[in-house]
Order: C-alpha cells, then sequence, then structure tokens
C-alpha cells in the first residue's frame, strides 16, 4: 500500500512534514522518504524502515532539512521521493497504488524515444520514475498528470513538489483517498486524516477521483474537476486505514464498530466474552459486544512499546514470528472459556491460524471468529497492499482448492454468501483454522456499515466486481 503527506507553508515546514508522513508509517514497511524545497534546491532522504521506525531512521536528517514545501512517502515497494529535472523544471513525486502495466508503459517509452530508467536491485522499473517520465513528456504538468493518469492500468495517487507549489492528484477511480488540510499560514496534503489533528490542520477539501490541485501555504486551485465514477477501496475502513481517520469524511473506527454490531445482530453464539484481534479487530470487537451485550476483553494483549507497527515485514517466516512476539495471552481470561473474536479479515489464515493455535492450548474450551468483512476471494489488483501474495493463496482460495482441486474454473459462486459453494469454502476453512465457528460479515452488511452505495466502493477482491 503506502501514504503520502504533503505541506506548503509559510514559515519552515519539515516539523509537519516529518510528523505528517510518520502518522502514515501503519502503511508500509520498505521506505521512507522525505523531500523539501528552498530557495537553493531540494534536499532529500530515503531510508530502507524495514528494521527501524521511520522517525528513528530521520530524526538526524530533519536537522539538515528547511524550506516552506516539503512532500514525504511511506512506500511499500520502490524508493521514493525522487528527484527529477525536466523541461517543465525540477520537481520532486512520490506516489502510492500499483501500476500493472508498467513493463508495456515503459517499453512504449523505450521504443517511442531513447530512453532509459534506473533500474530497482531486482530488476523492475521503479513505478514512481515511470510515473514522473510519463508526466515529463507533456507541455505542463497538468496535461502530464491527466495524460498518466490515462495511461495507467491499477491506480496512482500522487504528489508533485514544484518550483512554486504542491500538486495534489488523486488515483482516476479514487482508490486511494487524499484529503487537503488548512491551518494559519499552510496547507497540507494528506492520505490519512489522522495525521491532521495533532498538527492542528482542519479538513478543508476531500480530493473527488481522478481530481488534481494545486497548492501552496495561501490556499488550494482546482486543475483538474474530479470524475463521475468513484471506486474508492473498502477494505481502507475494514482493515488497514487508521481508526482516527475518515475517508469521504466517514471514520473508520466508527465503521468498525457499525461492522461488529451488525455482525452481533446476525450471530447466535453463546459466548463468555467478545474479543478483537488487535490492533484492527478491536473495533469491530467492540461494537459486537456493544450489540449482543457480551462484555469485551483482552484474551491477547498487544506488546505495544517494541511492536507498535500492524504491517510487517515481507518475508513471511519473520512476519509469522513477529506476529507471534507481539501478541502475548492471558491465561485468566482464556482457561476454560467460550471466546469469539473479531477480526478484521482472513487475508492467508497463517498467522490466524496459530494464534487460534496458542489460545487452545492456553485452555480456551471453544474459540468463535467472526470476520468484519467477506471471504477474500480475489487478490487486489489495484493496490500494491498484498504485493508479495498471489491470490492462490488466499484463505478462500485454499478452501475451494480442497473442495475442487486446482481447477475450479469461475469462482464467483464461492463470492455469494447464499449459495452452498460458500457454505463449504467457509466450513473449510473453518476446519483449516481449527475453529469451533466461523462466519464472515456479508458484503451487503460491510456497504451499509460503510455507508456509501456499493457502486461507489471498490469491492472487488470479495465479489471479483470491477
Ligand atoms: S480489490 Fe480490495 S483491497 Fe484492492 S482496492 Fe479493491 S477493495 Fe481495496
Amino acid at each position: 500500500m503506502g501514504g503520502l503527506f504533503g505541506v506548503a507553508s509559510k514559515a519552515d515546514c519539515v516539523s509537519d512534514l516529518f510528523y505528517g508522513t510518520d502518522y502514515h508509517s501503519h502503511l508500509g514497511t520498505r521506505r521512507g522518504g522525505l523531500a523539501v524545497k528552498n530557495s537553493d534546491g531540494y534536499v532529500r532522504f530515503i531510508h530502507n524502515i524495514e528494521n527501524a521506525q521511520f522517525r528513528s531512521k530521520f530524526e538526524t536528517d530533519i536537522q539538515r532539512m528547511s524550506g516552506p514545501l516539503g512532500i514525504g512517502v511511506i512506500s511499500d515497494y520502490e524508493d521514493q521521493p525522487l528527484l527529477i529535472r525536466s523541461k517543465l523544471g525540477d520537481f520532486a513525486i512520490v506516489t502510492v497504488g500499483v501500476i500493472k502495466n508498467a513493463v508495456e508503459l515503459a517499453n512504449q517509452l523505450f521504443l517511442q524515444e531513447s530512453f532509459h530508467f534506473a533500474e530497482m536491485s531486482d530488476g523492475e522499473v521503479n513505478a514512481t520514475e515511470l510515473v514522473a517520465a510519463l508526466i515529463s513528456r507533456q507541455p505542463t504538468f497538468e496535461d502530464g498528470i491527466r495524460s498518466a493518469q490515462e495511461a495507467i492500468q491499477g491506480s496512482c495517487t500522487m504528489l508533485l513538489l514544484t518550483q512554486r507549489g504542491i500538486y495534489a492528484a488523486r488515483d482516476r477511480l479514487g482508490r486511494t483517498p487524499v484529503i487537503l488540510g488548512k491551518k494559519d499560514g499552510a496547507m497540507a496534503a494528506t492520505l490519512e486524516t489522522c495525521a491532521f489533528p495533532n498538527l492542528e490542520y482542519s479538513i478543508e477539501h476531500h480530493l473527488g477521483p481522478g481530481e488534481v490541485v494545486f497548492f501552496d501555504a495561501d490556499g488550494y486551485e482546482q486543475r483538474t474537476p474530479p470524475g463521475d465514477r468513484m471506486q474508492i477501496c473498502g477494505f481502507l475502513w475494514v482493515y488497514y486505514g487508521y481508526p482516527a481517520s475518515s475517508y469521504e469524511g466517514i471514520n473508520v473506527e466508527a465503521v468498525r464498530y457499525r461492522c461488529g454490531a451488525i455482525l452481533a445482530r446476525r450471530d447466535d453464539a453463546n459466548v463468555d466474552l467478545v474479543a478483537g484481534i488487535p490492533d484492527s479487530g478491536t473495533g469491530h470487537g467492540l461494537g459486537y459486544a456493544a450489540e449482543s451485550g457480551i462484555a469485551f476483553q483482552r484474551p491477547f494483549v498487544k506488546y505495544t512499546p517494541t511492536w507498535p507497527r500492524s504491517f510487517m515485514p515481507q518475508d513471511q517466516r519473520i512476519r509469522d514470528m513477529v506476529a507471534k512476539m507481539k501478541l502475548i495471552p492471558v491465561r485468566e481470561l482464556i482457561e476454560g472459556k467460550r471466546l469469539l473474536f473479531c477480526e478484521d479479515s482472513i487475508v492467508r489464515g497463517t498467522q490466524l491460524q496459530d494464534t487460534i493455535q496458542r489460545l487452545f492450548e492456553a485452555g480456551a474450551r471453544e474459540v468463535h471468529m467472526r470476520p468484519a468483512c467477506p471471504p477474500l476471494v480475489y487478490g487486489c489488483k489495484f493496490l500494491n497492499f498484498s504485493r508479495s501474495k498471489s491470490e492462490l493463496d488466499l484463505a478462500s482460495r485454499k478452501g475451494i482448492r480442497e473442495l475442487e482441486g486446482d481447477d475450479p474454473g469461475d469462482v464467483s459462486r464461492f463470492a455469494d454468501p447464499d449459495s452452498s459453494a460458500y457454505r463449504d469454502m467457509v466450513q473449510a476453512i473453518a476446519t483449516r483454522l481449527k475453529l469451533t465457528s466461523l462466519k464472515f460479515q456479508r458484503l451487503d452488511d460491510l456497504v451499509e456499515a460503510i455507508g456509501l452505495p456499493k457502486e461507489r466502493l471498490c469491492t472487488y477482491c470479495w465479489d471479483g466486481v470491477e
């Protein structure tokens, strides 16, 4: 996935840039980057954040940064921000999203012009560099952003730091949000609105899908109006968005609470306590507990002092180890108890399998699981939040494989919660995870909990509808 933050200020912007970018740390594990523009030019730092927090990596660098304009990024893949010298002038760029046709676009550039890219170590073109190249070929930044957005399959939200101000461009179908905030003497753009309150920005404008604005410390101008069609990622509210953030004016924690309440309304489980798998299952669990009248407790406590991040390293083995180390079971709340857990989602289920086993080892009598979204039947094509995961690794696909072998054909019947195929798949997942019971949220209920019309949401990973 990844996150971005940009700020234009009448004073020095570095402190706001540093903390504003840091508030996106839950969205990526690989690279962090900051760039500022001042009268001497651009200053930029990029660090590997796989084994250390963003703040600790940049604390020294920011002493050497100053200027009124800056952009920052948490990147789950490529090095960013990039500094570009072009016929449009010098600029810095950060992007969030995934470009599915990156190879084709790069090949077109090779054929049309004698073009070259600085390759990444694993041989792929840096996607942000590709976007910069597409933009720089056009007569203006606005034309460049528009042409890049038209050419890109996937999604690409970006910030461009230019000589005079910052362009903020939301991806064509608005799968990721961009929000402008304002305070006295400064304006900022963010993906996560949780970056605003403590930096004293108030929300000024939610960019629409494909909308492009240009802002400086005095205000913003719309350069490209929003498109009609929006497909904002529904998974933002369920799983990877931060609870204190709002997208389209809808708060994440409030949606999670409603998700849990709706799960409880459809449920008849007879249990001793309700819990959430920390962190993102907590809001869902609280909503479930309030609606059902069953006490919310914490049979697992997360060790936050040294394991604060929700996203984990790309290496599955290390990720599993970290997942285990950060969750500490509380035996007194587990032994002999019938436990119901709300979980944001079941992606592959490997960590959850281990968690469930630990609950039974600690003496749990029953473990019931209530994911707050439907089974993930399709891999995400539009954001890279699960870049390293093959669709076939999804827990649902493993269940389907058990039922129908390697070639199940069209799997859409498994996304219909009223079909027997769906029921069999859910049972296969429950059996594999050794759960006492498993009930997923229905998609229509999830859409109700979010509160946007279904056609304004991306729900592809659940129902395959594009
Ligand atoms: S496919 Fe799923 S994760 Fe990807 S953008 Fe759509 S809702 Fe979000």
